[in-house]
């Protein structure tokens, strides 16, 4: 077994700031990380554009210079690549952390590749692990996913994006440049208020033209291998289906954080607990960093603003270390 003063867990742009930080304060520290670097960030949508400018995706005022002001995932892919490699950061991936437990004043921390032992822990796991789901009969058919990738694979294809924020709106609109047919089910009475105010006209006007169709306050009842049936308010209707994009927003890992001991708060219990000043939970020495923090309101925290906890949590861990 090791010992290692700080664990990092979760190599995302934020875990990646953390390591970087606990670097250069001289601290024995490891990120572990499930998948490569930036895990979340390697599995959006090849054609991402981030709607954050290049210069507040920067970890530590490291430039990252892209093309355009605002970065594509490709882009986003090399900085925090390059970031890792070119300060040889301590990362182990492809290792998933399966527990967190603290006896006395140590961290127990058991992945699938060993065990370790720590004084302090980061838990920076982001939230793009578990989908939310719809809730319908078929939802587990092959045809059906809560993750885009590629518009080429739906070209000709009847395409069903359930949704109505910017990931569903990205999706919708890309592949109907390629050559889908796509039909947006959307469960309130309009497209999102918060989708990129460059891309609200475009579907909107899209939808008004009738080149992509949508159904409004409109849920599916079951999703079949060559159709889908909608509840729409004059009542149910099928329509005709080769996929479905159900882009309906992703949850953060409630139960890992509860196992781990982390108090939950809020409607639900759908909230961690945290110190704003020092990010440290209810439990001594376990720090949060990243979008995690906003529990179910995952539109609340961003790289952008995020970025910070890196140094609020290494000088936390130093004014201990110190007295
Ligand atoms: C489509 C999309 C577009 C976005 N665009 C922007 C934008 O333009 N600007 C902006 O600021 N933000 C944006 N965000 C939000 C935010 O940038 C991302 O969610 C960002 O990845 C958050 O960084 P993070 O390090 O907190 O979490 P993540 O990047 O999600 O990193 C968490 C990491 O933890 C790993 N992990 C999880 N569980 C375990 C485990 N048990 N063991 C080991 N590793 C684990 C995951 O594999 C992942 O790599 C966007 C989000 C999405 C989904």
């Amino acid at each position: 077994m090791k010992h290692i003063d700080l664990i990092i867990i979760g190599g995302g742009p934020i875990g990646i700031a953390c390591g970087l930080e606990a670097k250069k304060n001289n601290i024995n520290y490891l990120i572990i990380e499930k998948g490569p670097i930036v895990n979340s960030l390697f599995n959006y949508p090849i054609n991402m554009q981030f709607f954050s400018s290049s210069e507040k995706l920067e970890i530590d005022n490291i430039p990252f210079i892209s093309k355009e002001a605002k970065p594509k995932r490709n882009e986003a892919l090399e900085y925090y690549r390059r970031i890792v490699t070119s300060n040889d950061l301590n990362i182990n991936l492809f290792e998933k952390v399966n527990s967190v437990k603290k006896e006395k004043e140590v961290f127990n921390i058991k992945t699938d590749k060993g065990t370790y032992t720590s004084s302090f822990v980061v838990v920076a796991t982001g939230f793009y692990d578990l989908p939310n789901t719809i809730n319908a009969p078929g939802e587990d058919l092959s045809k059906v996913s809560h993750y885009y990738k590629d518009p080429h694979f739906f070209a000709k294809q009847k395409l069903a994006v359930v949704g109505a924020s910017n990931s569903a709106v990205d999706a919708a609109l890309e592949c109907y440049r390629k050559g889908a047919e796509v039909t947006m089910i959307v469960r309130g009475p309009e497209i999102g208020q918060r989708v990129k105010y460059w891309v609200r006209p475009d579907i909107i006007n899209r939808i008004e033209e009738g080149s992509i169709q949508a159904f409004y306050n409109t849920t599916i009842k079951e999703i079949q291998s060559d159709s889908i049936i909608l509840k729409t308010v004059e009542g149910e209707k099928i329509i005709a289906n080769d996929y479905v994009l159900a882009l309906t927003g992703y949850t953060p890992n409630f139960e890992f954080l509860n196992k781990i001991g982390i108090h939950l708060s809020g409607d639900g219990k759908l909230y961690p607990q945290y110190n704003e000043k020092t990010m440290e939970t209810n439990i001594h020495n376990l720090y949060l960093a990243g979008v995690i923090c906003g529990g179910m309101d995952t539109h609340l925290w961003f790289i952008e603003n995020s970025r910070i906890h890196a140094k609020m949590i290494v000088k936390s861990i130093l004014e201990k270390v110190i007295s």
